[in-house]
């Protein structure tokens, strides 16, 4: 089960539209309200600026996300500076000579040469990298034969890559293609590896200005003990392909909104708040479930005060 909370983000995107146009009379400036799609792709804010999103309706002065995360409900994280990382989403075929599985020596075996492979990119982040350097390299996808006793023509391994700096995922991803194509060489390959690369979220990076702003403004509203420390995400958005405008740079903030139940927070093993997350389901498990009704209200409430923070100009949102 995918269960990201992107229904969640969209319900409280409507909501936090209905406050706005509701209260039309309490605020100054445009209101875009971007229902984006293809966010796990990596795919929809790039089809949608290239479909001319600001030539059509403006180049914002700021743009706002939320993302739901496995934090008690109620409470909100915002990170300074990179609060995701980049991801790049790679597939390499290795070619080989298929033959019988038990004439092994009239064949190049793709199984053999793409266990190596996913061998050797183990070194990247632990031998190419330095401690300093966050990254993964992770091969999630290795795909080969159909028979116990057919060796076949060719492997497929689909990779991610996530890394807290642009340089450092074109270093990585250098890297990967060498691996490939020297392990190729070495297993006597007929023809070398085809290295794809499938599609991109780039850094994730908040804009410190807008960040303040916002995060002052959740303080305000939800009060400061509901603002949690920032901590580095290893998944990754398409959401900063936002902050590209057509002549300048648009500053983006994203943050994160809390949605575990209070009982099942509570419930969590250990004390501090990494401890209790890893104990929690989080996306992409099928018992991610938020806490409905406290996350649409806080959802709704926090995208319309950091709204509002925008639309005053100033630094809080205190007269709605
Ligand atoms: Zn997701
Ligand atoms: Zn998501």
């Amino acid at each position: 089960m995918h269960a990201c909370g992107h229904d969640v983000h969209t319900a409280c995107l409507v909501g936090t539209a209905a406050v706005l146009a509701r209260s039309r009379d309490a605020w100054r400036g445009t209101v875009m309200v971007v229902g984006q799609p293809a966010e796990e792709t990596f795919q929809g804010a790039k089809a949608m600026l290239d479909d001319g999103l600001y030539a059509r309706f403006g180049t914002p002065d700021a743009v706002l996300g939320q993302h739901t995360a496995p934090l008690p409900v109620g409470t909100f994280m915002h990170r300074e500076g990179v609060t995701m990382m980049g991801s790049t989403h790679v597939r390499l075929r290795l070619f080989g000579r298929g033959a019988h599985g038990a004439q092994p020596q009239l064949s190049v075996d793709p199984v053999v040469l793409g266990a190596s492979v996913v061998l050797r990119l183990q070194t990247i982040v632990s031998r190419e990298l330095s401690p300093l350097e966050a990254a993964v390299v992770t091969v999630g996808q290795f795909q080969a034969g159909t028979r116990a006793n057919v060796i076949p023509e060719e492997a497929l391994l689909e990779l991610t890559v996530r890394t807290e700096d642009d340089a450092v995922q074109a270093r990585v991803l250098a890297a990967i293609e060498r691996i490939a194509k020297g392990e190729a060489a070495a297993a006597g390959a007929p023809k070398p590896p085809l290295v794809e690369v499938l599609n991109r979220g780039p850094v994730n990076r908040n804009d410190p200005e807008l960040l303040r702003r916002v995060r002052a403004a959740h303080g305000e509203w939800f009060g400061r003990e509901a603002l949690v420390p920032g901590v580095l995400g290893t998944a990754s958005e398409d959401f900063p392909f936002f902050a590209r405008g057509p002549e300048r740079p648009v500053p983006i903030v994203y943050w994160f909104l809390g949605i575990t139940p209070r009982k099942a927070w509570e419930d969590a093993p250990g004390t501090t708040l990494l401890e209790k997350v890893a104990h929690l389901p989080g996306p992409h498990t099928p018992y991610y479930a938020p806490d409905r009704a406290g996350s649409l209200r806080m959802g709704c409430e926090s995208l319309t005060v950091a709204a509002l923070a925008c639309l005053h100009g100033g630094g809080g949102a205190t007269d709605h």
